[in-house]
């Protein structure tokens, strides 16, 4: 499952770093306590605690706590919620392609001006208002050429595309994630 390159960017971005991406293994291979999961892993326990409370903060890890009787102890009992990692994902991919479609709708729309010096980009409307003159630096606005970014934002969207039909096509053949 993490080798799928959205989980692995999902988990990566919650756990901080990529070496710490063994404990989710581990949580996903079925070990159930913080030190078990710090045995295995070789990774010290208070990191693998800050990254079990990351994971419950965003609902992809709960955990059970029960008491042994003989110590009187807590024990926690942590499990991997991977239909939250999917559904996150889901709405992750959703919400960027819109925004890239927006984007590329708005960019197709709009003529763009800029300052010869970088300080600014308007659109023609508001460079009609500033009379084409940048407000920083007094240079005259020079017409843009959004090809390259249209095109852009076009790559940004296949690409968001195809890894969100590979991520859909493996959860539909049931591959076993792990
Ligand atoms: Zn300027």
């Amino acid at each position: 499952m993490i080798d799928d390159p959205l989980v692995k960017s999902l988990l990566t971005n919650v756990v901080e770093d990529e070496s710490n991406l063994p404990i989710v293994q581990a949580l996903i291979d079925g070990v159930e306590t913080d030190e078990a999961i710090a045995e295995k892993t070789e990774i010290k326990l208070n990191i693998v605690r800050k990254i079990l409370y990351k994971l419950y903060d965003m609902g992809l890890a709960t955990y059970k706590r029960s008491k042994d009787p003989e110590t009187q102890w807590f024990t926690y009992s942590w499990k991997f919620e991977e239909q939250e990692v999917i559904n996150h994902i889901k709405s992750d991919s959703e919400e960027y392609l819109k925004m890239l479609n927006k984007e590329l709708e708005k960019e197709e729309d709009t003529m763009y001006f800029v300052c010869p010096q970088g300080h600014i980009r308007l659109d023609f409307e508001t460079a009609t208002e500033y009379d084409f003159i940048c407000p920083e630096c007094g240079e005259e606005l020079e017409f843009f050429d959004n090809t390259n970014l249209i095109k852009q934002i076009k790559d940004d969207i296949k690409t968001v595309e195809s890894n969100y039909k590979s991520f859909t096509k493996r959860l539909m053949l049931k591959i076993t994630w792990n």
